[in-house]
């Protein structure tokens, strides 16, 4: 007799397989053309739409090359050329000091290790394993955004409300295969149809699996779903 778990990891498939279908090049949207562009990209993109940063970077990679670049910059210089970037301040801070550490401790190249990456200024989990399966193609874990975070909540696979602790979850349920996948999947999906405010239920492939789903195409946004 199956478990609840069982049934949890076979949802998961079904979720994956459908998403697959629906967005076949899901995949990820931010611009960068060599892994410390990648890691500056990410580390820009927290509270921050990723259109927003490729049109920011666009100009930015032009003018900065390498680490030493960032690493000698004045902070105020790089912070104007973030301004319209969230937190740009804070960020051209964590850009710079990362930067000094890639130089001092890891020979100016971008790290390959959760730690090592954890490690860096403004470098969370969820920022590394960007970084590990995009940059280096190591997958050790579930970026979890604020989409995944809302639509995996949506659909039953977690009641954590935290991202380290939702990725656990996700890790014990979806596919290792699927793991970096599952992330693009629930963002575009995230976007398209299961939005914060107004989730596309009736439209939804998802919709005969959802738990949330309530039958009538549409979701009860005031009980319990914060995101
Ligand atoms: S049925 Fe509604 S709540 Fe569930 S995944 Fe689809 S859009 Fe989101």
């Amino acid at each position: 007799m199956g478990t609840p778990r069982d049934s949890t990891q076979a949802q998961a498939e079904v979720l994956v397989d459908r998403l697959e279908d629906e967005y076949p090049d899901s995949t990820i949207s931010l611009r960068y053309s060599n892994r410390l562009e990648l890691l500056i990209a990410v580390i820009l993109s927290a509270q921050c739409t990723d259109e927003r940063v490729n049109k920011e970077t666009k100009h930015l990679f032009e003018k900065y090359d390498g680490p030493e670049d960032y690493a000698t910059v004045d902070q105020d210089e790089l912070a104007e050329d973030l301004n319209s970037i969230t937190y740009y301040n804070s960020k051209a801070g964590y850009i710079k000091s990362s930067c000094k550490t890639i130089l001092e401790d890891h020979d100016g190249e971008v790290p390959d290790t959760m730690d090592e990456l954890t490690e860096l200024s403004g470098v969370g989990r969820k920022t590394a394993n960007v970084v590990l399966q995009h940059g280096h193609d190591i997958v050790e874990g579930i970026v979890v955004d604020t989409h995944v975070q809302r639509l995996s909540r949506r659909l039953g696979l977690t009641e954590e409300e935290y991202p380290e602790r939702i990725e656990e979850d996700l890790m014990g349920i979806v596919p290792e295969d699927d793991w970096q996948q599952f992330t693009h999947l629930c963002i575009d999906h995230g976007r398209a149809v299961c939005t914060a405010q107004n989730p596309d239920c009736g439209d939804c492939v998802l919709a005969d699996v959802c738990p949330s789903e309530k039958g009538d195409g549409e979701i009860d946004l005031a009980s319990g779903d914060p995101w």
